[in-house]
């Protein structure tokens, strides 16, 4: 047992169906990292794009690691020196990609409007650009008929409003690392959407979270650490791993008063399942 990760949860198997290994890879501590993930029982990383160069990285790691499998995709607040043409090129070059072993899908995509520039020249200009590249990217996605992680933050109406405008089926798109209230998980599982959920259900103050996972459910609910980012209780403000995974799971049957192999079944058949897993 690891930093109070619960020895039960530990003989279990976990998906960890987001986290950003890139500093793992380029500092020769994947092994490691590894190693610790499985002690844990975490049996499965999706390794999720958020830039052009990461995507290499990733997909050169996949080679020789099984455990790993990775998506392709330009955040929103990483588009500031992107222009149309490198958009284009970007696409094009993920044609490359989508046919390697490890690749699962599109993300992570989408709007945030968190870190918007004072001047309302520059906000709309930047408002526009990242409408364009989430647009741009989706219409990849439904035309290659693909899974797609989408990153909303204080962008949940027009994230919702462009998705349905690409028509993309539903059942292809998770909300990743939800951060809206119970209302807006109705309003994506109406369009047959998910929200997938971080070690944030673990903080004391996170009662809204802890809502929206409720109204979630168990039928498509799918977890992810967001390694290194949002490192659950009791790491809290520290680097985040996917060897911690099991601290969200738990915090989570807790919430729906579920044992932990039923939650680990469930949210192994909704993983397997968005993402087309064959692990
Ligand atoms: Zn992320």
């Amino acid at each position: 047992m690891m930093d109070g990760i619960p020895s039960e949860a530990s003989s279990l198997s976990w998906i960890d169906t987001h986290c950003h290994p890139d500093v793992l890879i380029t500092s020769a501590q994947l092994d490691a990292a590894w190693q610790r993930s499985r002690a844990a029982g975490v049996q499965h990383w999706i390794a999720i794009g958020t830039q052009i160069s990461d995507v290499s990285l990733y997909a050169q790691a996949a080679e020789s690691h099984d455990f790993l499998s990775f998506t392709v995709g330009l955040h929103p607040l990483n588009l500031a020196d992107l222009s149309a043409k490198d958009l284009e090129k970007t696409l094009a070059s993920w044609d490359f990609y989508r046919t390697h072993p490890g690749f699962v899908g599109v993300g992570e995509v989408g709007l945030d409007y968190s870190r918007l520039p004072e001047s309302p020249a520059e906000r709309e200009s930047l408002i526009r650009k990242q409408k364009i590249f989430f647009e741009e990217q989706l219409r990849w996605a439904v035309q290659h008929d693909l899974p797609v992680v989408v990153h909303a933050r204080q962008a949940f109406a027009d994230a919702m409003e462009i998705l349905k405008r690409t028509q993309i089926d539903g059942s292809r798109v998770v909300f990743h690392c939800f951060s809206e209230g119970p209302e807006e998980v109705k309003v994506l599982n109406a369009c047959g959407m998910r929200a997938s959920f971080t070690g944030i259900v673990t903080f004391k103050n996170a009662e809204k979270m802890r809502a929206a996972l409720k109204a979630q459910g168990l039928d498509h609910l799918m977890i992810e650490t967001d390694a290194p980012y949002l490192a659950p209780h009791p790491h809290r403000g520290r680097s985040n791993e996917p060897a911690y995974l099991p601290l969200i799971a738990q915090s989570i049957a807790q919430t729906f008063a579920l044992p932990l192999p039923e939650l680990s079944d469930r949210l192994a058949v909704n993983s397997k399942g968005f993402f087309g897993l064959h692990c």
